[in-house]
């Protein structure tokens, strides 16, 4: 667990500090000393007696009592040292810089484990090994350049990769965002990403701590932890965003299922990080521009105003506003008249407000102000001005300084001027602003940041779910794929509509039940899984005639065991699916169905149990969202009546951990109900 003794040290030692700063033990010292840290600081090294101006001592055996132990020595040493200080010297904070552990083999790891055993035996906190440090406002514990920009409403970073970590601080530099702490967690043999957080849940204080938290992981052996903590934060106030690198489908390869194919390992990520409300970013320049994004009053709606003197950059920016569902509304007339009375001829008041590139700062002053004070409808604006050759840009950074302090709305400052009028602009970011050099980055960081949903409620919904029959159903069945008897009560006990099917083995029953049933029918085989693949699916039978063929032609299909007749429905097909995924629980994807998912891969998941509000956020998330709400004089589906199924399903589900793989698809829609048509259900026991 995170101490106070790592946050705020009053002694630290660095053993194996160097003179050389080219070594990790001589750079990490180096950046202690350039820090300022106030506190007792020495070095160990078994040369000599002074180090870069600071007392060292030649062995660890007679250095006086440390809060905090950095060790840049060789594995193979660190046990050791590490059960001198906690034994003799009262350390409980420990930060091992060394490599040479878990991630070299088997000997490593269990050195690795044998070292966080002593530290946490003895209630200390171990961060690494193999990373490159940790930066707080007490000191610059990193061997590593650069070191950001610290400030106390900067971000809070974690990492899961030093290298990454430090080309991460790279890319916000030059934005003039800021840091409160940064944590590079290395192996994790004790401190991981997900108790980073957990120290920030817990000690957050929202007059003191960063409400914005910022985190790169590559692995997350502990999803549960992750999450309660990240929604914890964000109920609190804070913002989160996050890379998870690794995302690609690889693991999912050997499925057998629909959704094992289309559902990821990453899909678990996504939908983690959805119930959460984190906002997921694919990069390091989006991870950076969301953060800057945060660091401005919150945006309320989805309403922006664009103001400029240059039109490319506004109708880019317009257009990745709009790809990902933001609005750029027209100005009503009067307030357009009223603008334009403010600017040069030519210019346009419609949104965005082109001021033309001889705008003045004057002009620029009054309609920020006019949009800020008098337009109800817009939440944001966003200013892109340049260099123009014409204005003086130290006033023209000095009147945003005074406005994204002064406005009521958030400003977001476009700057594209970075090499022009860098002077200019880094004093501007000195004032503690950033810049988004780059429109699009913004516009697209403003709709992701717009498109995540808050932290799910902690809530499992079990009206019309019949636990103890879900219950009774699973516990009875054997392992592998249930039969559709068995998948038919299954769904009834979740209240999930299924279509009328019957199952018939000889052709007396099956005519018996065509009767019964009414024509169009639909006839498919039983036995084999991939049933339109063997010919196993016929529609829309309309004749005894007919039937007769379909099912003498389906009985010789190899696997047959028996030939199943239903209704025929009509309407837009839709997909859900679902999949155990260890650590995670069970990962829910839904979309529309047919053939072409897996190729456009439009696809929501979210992490059982769901609510409805989550469903219903995933549904709206889908790039075919329109062709459920109904499009082109096509009708639509009961967007609540699937909400609901994918919520009961995610219930039922919950108890039943034993179903590792299940696809409905399709499910057929339409503005009245929906019907599960096709379905299959593997067990594991
Ligand atoms: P499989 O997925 O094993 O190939 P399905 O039962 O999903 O078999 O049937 C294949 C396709 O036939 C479905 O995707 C759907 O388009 C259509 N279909 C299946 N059952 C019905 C039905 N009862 N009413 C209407 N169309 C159906
Ligand atoms: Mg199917």
């Amino acid at each position: 667990m995170i101490n106070d003794k790592l946050i705020n040290p009053g002694s630290i030692a660095v053993v194996g500090g160097s003179e050389d700063i080219l070594k990790p033990g001589g750079k990490i010292l180096k950046n202690i000393i350039d820090g300022g840290f106030s506190g007792d600081l020495f070095a160990v090294n078994p040369g000599k007696d002074s180090i870069q101006g600071v007392k060292s001592y030649r062995d660890i055996t007679d250095i006086p009592p440390v809060d905090l132990a950095i060790l840049a020595i060789p594995s193979k040493y660190c046990y050791k040292v590490v059960e001198v200080l906690i034994k003799e010297k009262s350390t409980r904070a420990f930060i091992i810089i060394s490599a040479g552990f878990s991630e070299a083999g088997e000997e490593g790891k269990k050195l690795e484990r044998n070292i966080a055993g002593l530290v946490g035996n003895a209630g200390g906190c171990l961060i690494g090994p193999n990373c490159i440090g940790i930066v707080t406002h007490t000191y610059h514990g990193v061997f590593t350049t650069p070191v950001p920009k610290l400030s106390e409403r900067g971000c809070d970073f974690v990492s899961g990769s030093g290298a990454t970590a430090m080309f991460i601080i790279e890319s916000a530099l030059p934005k003039g965002l800021r840091f409160s702490s940064v944590f590079s967690v290395g192996n994790s043999a004790q401190t991981g990403v997900e108790e980073v957080l957990e120290y920030w849940d817990i000690t957050y204080d929202p007059e003191k701590s960063s409400p914005i938290k910022l985190i790169y992981v590559e692995t997350i052996p502990n999803p549960d932890k992750l999450l309660h903590h990240a929604s914890s934060l964000i109920r609190k106030g804070c913002r989160i965003a996050a890379i998870k690198a690794g995302s690609t489908g690889a693991g999912s390869r050997a499925a057998s299922s629909h959704t094992g194919a289309i559902a990821t390992s990453d899909s678990a990520v996504e939908a983690l990080f959805r119930k959460a409300g984190i906002v997921r970013c694919a990069g390091r320049e989006e991870l950076t521009t969301v953060a800057s994004v945060f660091m401005h009053k919150p945006l309320k709606g989805r309403n922006m105003a664009i103001i400029t003197h240059a039109g490319g950059p506004a109708v880019m920016l317009t257009d990745a506003l709009s790809a990902g569902g933001m609005n750029i509304p027209g100005i009503p007339e009067i307030d357009q008249a009223k603008i334009l009375g403010m600017m040069n001829p030519g210019a346009s008041a419609v949104n965005p407000i082109d001021m033309i590139a001889t705008a003045t700062l004057e002009q620029l002053d009054s309609v920020i102000d006019y949009v800020d004070r008098n337009l109800d409808m817009i939440d944001g604006m966003s200013v892109i001005f340049g260099n123009n050759g014409l204005t003086d840009m130290t006033r023209v950074y000095e009147l945003l300084h005074r406005k994204i302090i002064g406005c009521d709305k958030p400003l977001y400052p476009i700057l594209p001027s970075i090499s022009s009028s860098h002077e200019e602009l880094e004093n501007f970011m000195n004032k503690g602003h950033v810049n988004f050099p780059d429109e699009v980055m913004l516009g697209e960081a403003l709709t992701k940041i717009s498109n995540t949903p808050n932290p799910a409620e902690e809530e499992i919904f079990l009206e019309n779910v019949d636990v103890p029959q879900i219950r009774k159903i699973i516990v009875g069945c054997s392992g592998g794929y249930l039969e559709p008897s068995v998948i038919q009560e299954l769904l009834r006990a979740a209240n999930i509509p299924v279509v009328r099917e019957a199952v018939a083995v000889t052709r007396d029953e099956i005519i018996s039940v065509a009767s019964q049933m009414g024509y169009p029918l639909v006839l498919k085989v039983v036995g084999p899984v991939h049933k339109s693949d063997v010919g196993g699916v016929t529609l829309n039978i309309r004749s005894q005639e007919h039937l007769e063929a379909e099912f003498t032609r389906m009985k010789n299909i190899e696997g047959t065991t028996g030939v199943m007749v239903q209704e025929m429905l009509s309407g837009t097909e839709l997909f859900i699916g679902a999949k155990y995924e260890p650590r995670f629980g069970h990962i829910i994807i839904c979309g529309l169905g047919g053939i072409f998912v897996e190729v456009l891969g439009d696809i929501s998941s979210g992490l059982a149990p769901l609510t409805f509000s989550e469903a219903g956020s995933m549904i709206r998330s889908l790039r075919a969202y329109p062709i459920i709400k109904g499009t082109r004089g096509k009708p639509g589906i009961d967007e609540s009546k699937y909400a609901g199924i994918i919520v009961r399903l995610s219930s039922l589900l919950r108890f039943a951990t034993e179903i590792k793989e299940m696809d409905l698809n399709p499910l057929i829609g339409s503005q009245k109900s929906i019907t599960v048509v096709d379905a299959r259900i593997r067990i594991e026991k």
